[in-house]
């Protein structure tokens, strides 16, 4: 993580550009699903930082609960959350947790 820049030091591109995701509904893509256990979870905003469709707003300098519209369920996040807040379940099984 220390290898990253910093968010003003990154350069805007991609989906990230300003008006582009909006027209992208990923989250039609997902077959699993991030749940989040924000009773574990330490505002690190890693999971921030490495979502490539920013599908988790951040809000008062928190995360708050992701954005299911664009969220494609890529599991990066989970992979990168160093406290394992974040668990992959299969859509549509998430009540299960
Ligand atoms: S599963 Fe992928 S797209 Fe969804 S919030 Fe995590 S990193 Fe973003
Ligand atoms: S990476 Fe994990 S600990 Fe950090 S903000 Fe996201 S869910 Fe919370």
């Amino acid at each position: 993580m220390s290898e990253l820049l910093k968010k003003d030091e990154m350069k805007p591109g991609g989906i990230g550009q300003g008006g582009s995701m909006e027209r992208r509904y990923t989250g039609s893509w997902r077959t699993f699903v991030p749940i989040t256990d924000f009773e574990t979870c330490i505002q690190c905003l890693a999971c921030w930082i490495v979502c490539p469709d920013s599908a988790i707003p951040v809000e008062d300098g928190e995360r708050r609960e992701t954005n299911m519209h664009h969220c494609k369920g890529c599991g990066i996040c989970a992979v990168e959350c160093p406290v394992d807040a974040i668990t992959m379940v299969r859509e549509g099984e998430e009540d299960d947790e």
